[in-house]
């Protein structure tokens, strides 16, 4: 029976990149049935809402999406479409592996880290107002029940991948009730996993640190805000945004994107690299059970990477969008590219 899979192609080069992650999917000759939903500024335009209703029920139901990047527009008055969608369907669990890619130049060779970033709290909550003019105020909010099952996630994982470590960030001297019930629900958590190691390091410290040499690390497990923004940092560590795949995890549903944005900048130019999709494409297969096929891609995609040379611009190539689909397609179907 075919696996069925919400498609959403988003915004910006968020069509371009979906096309080229459904095509590889496809090429592994998994059955599935995609079922395209839009998001964004076309679905502003046809429903009035940048995160229509038959979206979210298409993924309530079918349990998993694949979803390219998409805007919020400045000044409509829409709360941003990525943080409503994880919200309403309590996507709490940000997963972004990053890895050094073979024949890839970066900083440091076999990078190799996980960062576990917590999806609905936070400064996301979204809770904003001016207290009087000229004084503004947003809230970050943490609940036990959330920093707990974040933390649980971080450490299932790395005992699932036999990973060594979880370091968990935080900024305790200034935030110390924030903060400080994370670090107290990451304690709870970590006793009851004494086979992984656990330890607890300031965020500015922590980003000098990744910055210097990234090989003491292994699970990085943080809030919303300081996820988003080491997450970045950690794509910038291995080669940039356009590598590095996303899984958003819920317990009704799973959704997959790449880290990056929609670049408009570069959109509908056949330059966006599409390889962070395709291999966030491969953790929905896995996650779908479909191991074999997730290791095939995961190597077409090293392959022509490493091998072939072929590569966008913002890896130093002249390939676009199109010529990257079309080579790891042909080298997931077993073809030479
Ligand atoms: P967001 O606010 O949605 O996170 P952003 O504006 O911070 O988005 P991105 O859209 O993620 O940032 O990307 C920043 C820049 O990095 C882009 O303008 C583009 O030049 C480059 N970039 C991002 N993704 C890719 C990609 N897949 N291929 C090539 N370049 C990319």
């Amino acid at each position: 029976m075919a696996h069925r899979v919400t498609l959403i192609a988003g915004d910006g080069i968020g069509p371009e990149v979906a096309d080229a992650a459904r095509a590889v999917v496809d090429a592994t000759g998994v059955a599935i049935e995609w079922i395209e939903r839009e998001a964004g500024a076309g679905a502003i335009a046809r429903a009035g809402d940048p995160l229509p209703e038959d979206l979210l029920l298409s993924i309530r139901e079918t349990r998993v999406a694949l979803k390219g990047p998409i805007t919020t527009p400045v000044g409509t008055g829409f709360t941003s479409v990525n943080v409503r969608l994880r919200r309403t369907l309590d996507l709490y669990a940000s997963v972004r592996p990053v890895q050094t890619m073979p024949g890839v130049a970066s900083k440091y060779a076999d990078v190799d880290l996980v960062i576990i970033r917590e999806n609905t709290e936070g400064l996301y909550s979204g809770l904003e107002h001016e207290v009087v003019p000229g004084v503004v105020e947003t809230l970050k909010v943490f609940t036990e029940k959330g920093c707990t099952r974040i933390a649980e996630y971080a450490f299932m994982l790395a005992r699932r991948d036999k990973r060594r470590k979880v370091s968990a960030a935080h900024k305790t001297s200034i935030m110390r009730m924030t903060d400080g019930l994370f670090l107290d629900c990451c304690r709870s958590v970590a006793a009851r996993y004494p086979d992984v190691s656990y330890e607890e390091v300031v965020i500015d410290n922590l980003c000098m640190q990744l910055a210097l040499d990234p090989a003491p690390f292994d699970v990085i497990l943080l809030e919303n805000l300081y996820g988003d923004i080491v997450s970045d940092l950690a794509s910038g560590l291995v080669g940039g945004l356009g590598l590095v795949p996303g899984a958003n995890i819920g317990t009704a549903a799973a959704v997959f994107e790449a880290v990056h944005g929609s670049a408009p900048d570069i959109a509908g130019k056949d330059l966006a690299n599409p390889v962070a999709l395709i291999l966030s494409a491969a953790l929905m297969l896995r996650h779908l059970g479909e191991g074999d096929a997730a290791d095939r891609v995961v190597r077409a995609v090293v392959g022509v990477l490493s091998e072939s040379r072929v590569r966008t611009r913002d890896l130093g190539g002249t390939a676009g969008t199109r010529a990257i689909r079309d080579a790891i397609v042909a080298r997931v179907r077993g073809g030479a590219s």
